[in-house]
C-alpha cells in the first residue's frame, strides 16, 4: 500500500445554506464507493450539524477553530464544540483568514494544537504571495510559515499540510507541476528534518484553482497527497471528478 492515502478536501468558504445539503448528499453517496481516497467537505459552521448525519463515509470539517476551548471569545467556535458537532477535521491558517483576520503563525499553531488536542485532523495552510514568488522567496516564505505554524505531533490526531500559493486561490491560475513538485519536495524535506519518519507520513495537499481538468496532472506530482479545493468543491460533479483523479 502507498505510504500516504490521498485526501481531497472541499472548502466551501462562506457559501452554502440548507439548499447545498443536496449537493453534499450526492458527494457523500459517491464518497462511500470511493475506497482509494479520503474525501472531506468543510462547509460553513452552521451546516456542520446538518451535514454530519448525511455524510456517511465523507468526513465533515470546519474552516477554522479557536485556539481556546471555551471562554469570552464572541463569535468564535472551539475545537471541542466542533468535535461534539461531529466534525472530524479543521482547516487552520487559510490565507484568507491570515489576511482578513490578521492571523499570525503563532495563532495558527495554537489553533492547530487545539484541533489536534481534541482529536480533529488539522489541515494547516501555508503559501506565498505573488510578490514573494516573483522575488524568488517562495520556498523561504513557506518554510518559515511551516516552522511557525506547525505544532509538535501529538496523540492520534493527524496533521495535514496544505500548500496554497495565494496567487492561485480563486484566480483560475494554477502553479505549474514543476513548481508544485519543487515546493512539495521542500515541504517534505522540512517535515522530515523536524519529525523524522513521521514527517514522511504527513500528507501534503496542493490548493489553488484545482479543477476536474488539472487534478490528474497535479496528483501525479511527487509528494502531492491530495488537494484542498475551493470553488470546484461547490458542485458535486466537478468535485467528484477531482476525487476520482486522486
Ligand atoms: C482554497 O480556498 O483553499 C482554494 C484552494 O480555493 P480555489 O480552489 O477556489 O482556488
Amino acid at each position: 500500500m502507498h505510504l500516504r492515502r490521498k485526501l481531497v478536501a472541499g472548502n466551501w468558504k462562506m457559501n452554502g445554506g440548507r439548499a447545498a445539503l443536496g449537493e453534499l448528499a450526492v458527494i457523500a453517496a459517491a464518497a462511500r464507493e470511493a475506497s482509494g481516497v479520503d474525501v472531506a467537505i468543510c462547509p460553513p459552521f452552521t451546516l456542520i450539524p446538518l451535514a454530519v448525519p448525511r455524510a456517511g463515509g465523507l468526513a465533515i470539517g470546519a474552516q477554522d477553530c479557536h485556539s481556546k476551548d471555551k471562554g469570552a471569545h464572541t463569535g468564535n467556535v472551539s475545537a471541542p464544540m466542533l468535535k461534539e458537532a461531529g466534525a472530524r477535521l479543521a482547516i487552520v491558517g487559510h490565507s484568507e483568514r491570515r489576511a482578513d483576520q490578521g492571523e499570525s503563525d503563532d495563532l495558527v499553531r495554537a489553533k492547530a494544537e487545539a484541533a489536534l488536542r481534541h482529536g480533529l485532523q488539522a489541515i494547516v495552510c501555508v503559501g506565498e504571495s505573488e510578490a514573494e514568488r516573483e522575488a524568488g522567496r517562495a520556498v523561504e516564505r513557506v518554510t518559515a510559515q511551516l516552522e511557525g505554524s506547525i505544532p509538535e505531533l501529538a496523540g492520534e490526531a493527524e496533521l495535514v499540510v496544505a500548500y496554497e500559493p495565494i496567487w492561485a486561490i480563486g484566480t483560475g491560475r494554477v502553479a505549474s507541476a514543476g513548481d508544485v513538485g519543487a515546493m512539495h519536495g521542500a515541504i517534505r524535506e522540512a517535515l522530515s528534518a523536524r519529525f523524522g519518519d513521521a514527517g514522511g507520513r504527513i500528507r501534503i495537499l496542493y490548493g489553488g484553482s484545482v479543477n476536474a481538468a488539472n487534478a490528474a496532472e497535479l496528483f501525479a506530482v511527487d509528494n502531492v497527497d491530495g488537494a484542498l479545493v475551493g470553488g470546484a468543491s461547490l458542485k458535486a460533479d466537478e468535485f467528484l471528478a477531482i476525487a476520482k483523479a486522486a
